[in-house]
């Protein structure tokens, strides 16, 4: 009901939505992503419909949808354009393959295509509650393995990989469905934020950059803590410092009717003001949800406007080329009354052996 009236007021006559999160939040059904076509036709008054291979249709739960079945060797692409009528303008999901869209726009010449991607986030980006509940219970999820990590994790004299791994086994094992990743950033590779762990032996004396999650029915988590092998250095002890402050002003600013660029400020300012503004090389935060990287971002020039329902994170860093580097990231929901974290984990420099 919210689609269609979003629809109607975007001035779409019908949106059309094959792969990926934008058909699972609207029917539940995970399309494999193949060569045969599975596509929801959904046109702004009248019926809507679902397009699926014979094959899969025992996978699919068409709730009130109607479901159209094709059997091959049918030509789907026939059975949507068929569907479409004289639908003028037309909203396609963002990731349909493209030979799907060539063949529809081939049989249906001077249609208007809009990318799907714009109505459709601007529904995710307000979560539901079941959704809010989903990643409430993710999110606990990985503070639990943050909580484990320190006395079941051995840190010095392993790889990366090793770590890796076991951050793997403790997100698997504190209830997600699968881990969808696992930065683990040692010494001076921790001052690359998307480092790829790998055989480098942890040393007394390292920083090591934790960010992961996983998917636990259906919704994402993903949190990061920096820990310290052994005692810090007086100046990592300061920049972590610096970095936990940037997070808690990002958190703290966290309000419905301020912009998404202004949480992105608060956190930005605090670093910018202890000097090392030029090392937080990446923006504050982005949404999660069905997907780990979603609408809204946090980003200056982003005048988005928060609202009750939106969840993203907060994770500032700073990164010392060659040297080391933090980050810290939460996530957080927006309530009526301010912000609700969904990570808690200690934010504090904890040290591990
Ligand atoms: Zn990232
Ligand atoms: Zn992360
Ligand atoms: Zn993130």
């Amino acid at each position: 009901v919210r689609y269609r009236a979003a629809l109607a007021a975007s001035g779409v006559d019908a949106v059309l939505l094959s792969l990926g999160p934008d058909l699972t939040y609207l029917t539940g059904y995970e399309a494999i992503p193949l060569e045969r076509l599975t596509m929801l036709v959904v046109p702004v008054t009248g019926e809507a419909v679902f397009v699926v291979p014979a094959l899969e249709a025992p996978r699919v739960q068409p709730g009130d949808l109607r479901l159209e079945v094709w059997h091959e060797p049918a030509d789907p692409v026939a059975i949507v354009a068929g569907l479409l009528g004289d639908a003028g303008v037309v909203a396609i999901g963002d990731q349909t393959w493209s030979s799907f869209l060539l063949g529809l726009q081939e049989r249906l010449p001077g249609r208007r295509w809009l990318p799907g991607s714009g109505l459709m986030s601007e529904l995710r980006m307000r979560k539901q509650p079941a959704e809010i509940e989903a990643l409430r219970a993710a999110g606990a999820a990985v503070d639990r393995v943050l909580a484990r990590i320190p006395s079941e994790v051995r840190f010095s004299g392993r790889s990366e990989a090793e770590v890796a791994r076991d951050v793997i086994d403790l997100t698997v094992g504190e209830g997600h469905d699968q881990a969808l990743f696992w930065i683990v950033a040692s010494g001076p590779n921790s001052a690359s934020p998307h480092h790829e762990p790998g055989h480098r032996r942890i040393e007394v004396g390292d920083l090591v950059v934790i960010d992961f999650g996983g998917r636990k029915d259906g919704y994402c988590s993903d949190t990061t803590r920096t820990f310290s092998v052994g005692e810090p250095s007086a100046e990592q002890r300061d920049v972590h410092e610096i970095v936990r402050r940037a997070q808690a002003a990002g958190r703290a600013a966290v309000l419905p009717g301020v912009t998404a660029e202004s949480v992105d400020r608060a956190a930005r300012s605090v670093i910018e003001e202890a000097g090392y503004g030029e090392y937080f090389i990446h923006r504050t935060g982005h949404g999660i949800g069905l997907e780990g990287h979603e609408h809204p971002y946090i980003i200056e020039g982003n005048r988005q406007v928060l609202e009750p329902g939106m969840t993203f994170s907060i994770e500032p860093g700073v990164y010392l080329p060659g040297r080391f580097g933090v980050r810290i990231e939460d996530i957080v929901l927006v309530t009526t009354e301010g912000v609700e974290e969904l990570n808690r984990a200690e934010r504090g420099l904890v040290v591990v052996e």
